[in-house]
């Protein structure tokens, strides 16, 4: 018996598709192998920050209080700034989502007059409130930020001339966001935001180049600052928690932006001084040193989605053949009933509350209805087995995460056999 037979026999899953799924895996067996190299890179990367680090068991007392001296805390930021190839990192349990993380670097290195830069289209939903797109209370607008960004070429590539006409004596900072987000777009590899980033740096200099780095994590060999990034910015309960960490968020880069950041998140004077870990660090690490494996995985998980799904008939992003720059994958459903059948089928795949139907709601930071599907240990966490969707046209649900492969493709049968 094989996962295939053992799957169908607790799930009624449809034969045919079983039969598609069994080619469909044989034919991607050299792009599971590359995700295998790659996770063994990024596996030897992780252990030698360790290492080179000396990170003991001592560094796992817990700390309480202000948290003066938290040793735990600093050798996992000395980690996490030698994994990341950067100067320094800030990386804190308080930091509770990659939206607080982004508004922390960008409120600690931005002051009323400057201008930010969005290279690529619009950023993530969530920064529509952060940004001020949206009016909200609190946005850098309100404190006299303006912003600006730069479309994607009718091609879907990033428009590097109309990059550098934007960059004004003004703008201060670039995000660049290497995820796709909830839009149809191509998620940038780190090669093209080395591109993106000297060009920005040949207009000015001294523009900050930040990397909304959320889903990117050791999906390729390379990270963001060698490809010429000044900061580096991403969540925990994404792909370098490694699904254990419980919650968290990173900013890596350069010590003076880390310590701008580092001043907003605890207060002026204070900076990187303070923060006690409360005995979150040895999960966050043990998280990050199983990240590279997990998030192989999860690059599976995509591609195997991306390729049964577009066999089926449904327009995917990327394609199965296309180099991968996230974990993310969209699937163009074309109905709020395959949306809903699909995030069904996610649920009922989860270890946790596998009883629960998933429905549309509104969510703090989002302008229209959302569905989540995702039976987590970590709330939230998608790194683990989730799918979501905003339910407007053209009905696209958004794919991720898997702590094991074969739970992944578990999933994604399960929520295939839902539409079909
Ligand atoms: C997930 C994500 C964020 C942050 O979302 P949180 O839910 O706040 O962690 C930001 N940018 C991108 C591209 C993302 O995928």
């Amino acid at each position: 018996m094989d996962f295939y037979d053992c799957l169908s026999r607790e799930f009624p899953i449809s034969p045919k598709l079983i039969a598609l799924a069994r080619t469909v895996e044989k034919r991607l067996e050299p792009r599971f192998r590359l995700a295998d190299e790659i996770a063994g890179v990024n596996q030897v990367k992780v252990l030698s920050a360790m290492r080179r680090q000396r990170l003991g068991e001592s560094h796992f007392a817990p700390a309480t209080g202000y948290g003066y001296n938290d040793s735990g805390r600093e050798v996992l930021e000395a980690i996490y700034a030698d994994v990341f190839g950067t100067e320094d990192a800030l990386v804190r349990p308080q930091m509770i989502s990659g939206t607080h993380a982004l508004t922390v670097a960008l409120f600690g290195n931005l002051r009323p007059g400057d201008e930010l830069l969005s290279p690529a289209g619009k950023p993530y939903d969530t920064l529509d409130a952060v940004i001020g797109i949206r009016p909200s209370k609190g946005s850098l607008a309100e404190y006299g930020v303006t912003y600006r960004q730069a479309e994607f070429l009718p091609d879907g590539t990033p428009d590097l001339d109309g990059i550098a006409r934007a960059v004004t004596s003004r703008t201060k900072m670039a995000l660049i966001q290497r995820s796709k987000g909830y839009a149809w777009r191509r998620s940038l590899g780190v090669d093209e935001i080395g591109r993106i980033i000297s060009r920005i740096k040949a207009a000015d200099p001294g523009v900050i180049c930040a990397v909304d780095n959320c889903y990117g994590e050791f999906v390729g060999e390379t990270e963001p600052a060698e490809a010429g990034a000044d900061l580096v910015i991403g969540s925990l309960i994404k792909n370098p928690g490694g699904g254990l960490a419980q919650s968290g968020g990173y900013i890596a880069g350069k010590r003076e932006y880390v310590e701008n950041a580092a001043v907003r998140l605890t207060s002026p004077g204070l900076g990187k001084e303070v923060g006690p870990t409360m005995g979150a660090v040895p999960r966050m690490l043990q998280g990050l040193f199983l990240a590279p494996q997990v998030v192989g995985g999860c690059v599976k998980g995509a591609v195997f989605l991306s390729a049964l799904m577009s066999e089926l008939g449904f327009a995917v992003l990327p394609s199965p053949g296309e180099p991968r720059a996230d974990i993310v994958q969209a699937v163009r459903l074309n109905t709020p009933e395959n949306v809903l059948a699909f995030c069904r089928g996610i649920q009922s795949a989860s270890p946790v509350d596998s009883f629960a139907a998933p429905e549309p709601s509104s969510m703090p930071g989002y302008d229209c209805p959302v569905v989540m599907a995702a039976g987590a240990f970590v709330q939230g966490s998608s790194i683990e087995l989730s799918a979501d969707a905003p339910m407007r046209e053209p009905y696209t649900v958004y794919f991720q995460g898997g702590l094991t492969w074969r739970h992944a493709q578990a999933g994604i049968l399960i929520a295939a056999n839902e539409i079909v």
